[in-house]
């Protein structure tokens, strides 16, 4: 009769609406969120990546586009040509000065006008 009585006790306060989330239950609903924002990303990266390829043509088309090869891994590479967009020199796949610049040189002074630092 005990039981009873108790069950009674907690489904009469007000907030009855607040379920207590068991730790069993808790990390099934963590789990299932964790699927789904995998899930989302999944698609969103799908996106970007159709995203990019449209951008990269389009600016390619534009003439926008510069299509520069490494000095150091002869790598080839697209770079966007687009004001207020900060030129990169490092080669994203080798990560050296792509014109072979180890330094500031006269060469890249001018690239070194486009960016805002020293
Ligand atoms: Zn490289």
């Amino acid at each position: 009769m005990g039981i009873v009585i108790f069950i009674t006790v907690i489904s009469g306060e007000k907030d009855m609406s607040k379920k207590k989330v068991t730790q069993e239950e808790l990390s099934k609903i963590i789990s299932e969120f964790g699927n789904e924002v995998a899930q989302v990303f999944q698609i969103m990266g799908a996106d970007i990546v159709r995203l990019q390829t449209m951008v990269y043509n389009h600016l390619e088309e534009e003439g926008k586009m510069e299509r520069i090869v490494c000095a150091e891994c002869q790598g080839e590479l697209l770079r966007p040509n687009i004001k207020g967009v900060e030129k990169s020199d490092d080669c994203p796949s080798c990560g050296k000065d792509v014109f072979g610049n180890k330094q500031s040189t006269f060469e890249n002074w001018d690239a070194g006008l486009t960016n805002e630092e020293e």
